[in-house]
């Protein structure tokens, strides 16, 4: 039997997915991260990747053909030529890269993805000013040292945990523009996510009784892993993720990027991830609903009758997408007394934003939306999948998986058809387009 390992790397801890060559899950392993320093952070990295891999059965470890892992996008460290970090790492939300966004406004082209506090590339001109900078000799991301644990080299990233270092997705090399940063070290050589770099190192093979001919291949991120996991795979095809945040993204044949909304493209094959993230979503109904009260007063909601209640909740003053305004104040008046009516209200807004994002999307050039999977806590409430239907205009159906393991197994696999980038299908292991 051959089967894959997809690893992802969250915030909260490491997930293993093994699937066979049908696609079926065949184990799933959890390891929570302890709360560490953030300076022995990649110790315990290193900890969970090897702690993970040793509850998969033994028996499924000798038959896995080849692993990928997905981490947190923009967690970064540098290392010295031995791969050992010389420093702590940046954390995905690590702030620090403001203090170097008007030197990098004036090399980047205006509205770029780098040019945020926390992209890579601003987390790495930062890191110029450390006194351990001399040592390093790479910089990478949290993804790529962990596959340099497993097959040895270093030095390599892919192409969707590379985009916010300024790598050019669709040329395919770095930019001209970056040069002028000067930057004293190597960047990682950019492979496309799912392509095979090596096989384990023979220590590792052995010490956990894999075989030594498994690949290791290139990773991704984690929320392109768990969009990969939803099963979604046309143009037009999207998957909104109903967590804390509301977050949309769009399978598109064009490309499309506006800094000034947070829009930006993932390269996934000949295709693009179109997405934006909006601050509405889960944490502002958590503010007023127990979980359990979201359950039971949705039932009591008539789905087939419009709300007359037009709120945008948001938690604090603000939102990017798919309204440009850090000012934009939270509107959650007026408030009915009836518990149902005002969750009724809440949950039709928040629809009408998911809307008027997809809407945004297909403004801009994106394809035509035809069907949406559903992540997310929200994603088990039929009620608000219903009243989304009516906003939203098509399908809208709860994602089969949505752990980024398993789309980051589906990776390792070689199912995302790195032509076409569509999943295969699971029935013929065909790419539509491809035929
Ligand atoms: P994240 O990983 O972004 O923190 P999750 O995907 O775990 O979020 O989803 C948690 C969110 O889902 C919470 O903010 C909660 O409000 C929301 N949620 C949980 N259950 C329901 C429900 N039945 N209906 C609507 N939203 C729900």
């Amino acid at each position: 039997m051959d089967l894959y390992l997809g690893i992802d790397f969250g915030t909260s801890g490491a997930r293993g997915v093994v699937i066979d060559n049908k696609a079926s899950i065949q184990a799933e392993v959890r390891y929570p991260f302890e709360d560490s320093p953030v300076a022995v952070m990649p110790n315990s990295w290193r900890e969970a990747l090897f702690a993970l891999v040793e509850q998969i059965p033994q028996e499924l470890r000798r038959e896995i053909k080849a692993i990928a892992i997905n981490g947190t996008s923009s967690t970064v460290l540098l290392v010295d030529a031995a791969g050992n970090p010389i420093d702590a790492p940046l954390l995905y939300n690590d702030p620090r890269g403001s203090s170097v966004l008007n030197d990098l406004k004036s090399v980047a082209p205006p509205n770029h993805t780098v040019l945020s506090a926390t992209s890579s590339l601003s987390k790495l001109i930062w890191m110029k000013q450390l006194p351990s900078f001399n040592q390093a000799r790479y910089f990478l991301h949290q993804a790529d040292w962990l596959g340099f644990l497993l097959h040895g080299y270093l030095g390599i990233s892919d192409y969707h945990n590379a985009l916010k270092l300024g790598y050019d997705v669709e040329e395919l090399k770095y930019p001209e523009w970056m040069e002028k940063l000067q930057i004293p070290i190597q960047l990682p050589r950019v492979l496309p996510p799912g392509t095979p770099v090596a096989e384990l190192r023979s220590e590792v093979a052995d010490n956990f009784g894999f075989r030594r001919d498994c690949l290791v291949c290139t990773g991704t991120t984690d929320s392109i892993a768990a969009f990969l996991a939803s099963g979604a795979k046309l143009p037009g095809e999207a998957v909104t993720s109903l967590g804390s945040t509301l977050v949309l993204k769009l399978l598109s044949r064009t490309r499309v990027e506006d800094a000034r909304y947070g829009i930006y493209s993932h390269r996934l094959g000949k295709l693009w991830l179109t997405g934006g993230a909006s601050n509405t979503g889960g944490a502002v109904l958590q503010k007023f609903f127990t979980n359990a009260e979201l359950v039971s007063l949705s039932r009591e909601i008539d789905a087939s009758k419009a709300s007359e209640l037009d709120y945008y909740p948001l938690l604090k003053a603000g939102d990017r997408f798919p309204i440009n305004d850090p000012n934009l104040p939270p509107r959650l008046e007026p408030r009915p007394d009836n518990p149902v009516e005002f969750l009724h209200g809440l949950l039709e807004s928040i629809a009408r934003i998911e809307t008027k994002g997809y809407e945004l999307l297909q403004q801009m050039g994106a394809d035509k939306l035809t069907r949406v999977y559903t992540a997310g806590g929200g994603a088990a409430n039929d009620t608000w999948t219903a009243i989304r239907q009516q906003y939203l205009k098509v399908p809208v159906i709860a994602s089969k998986y949505t752990e980024a393991a398993y789309g980051t197994a589906l990776l390792a696999m070689g199912k995302v058809c790195r032509d076409t980038g569509m999943r295969e299908c699971d029935e013929c292991g065909e790419c539509e387009e491809c035929g």
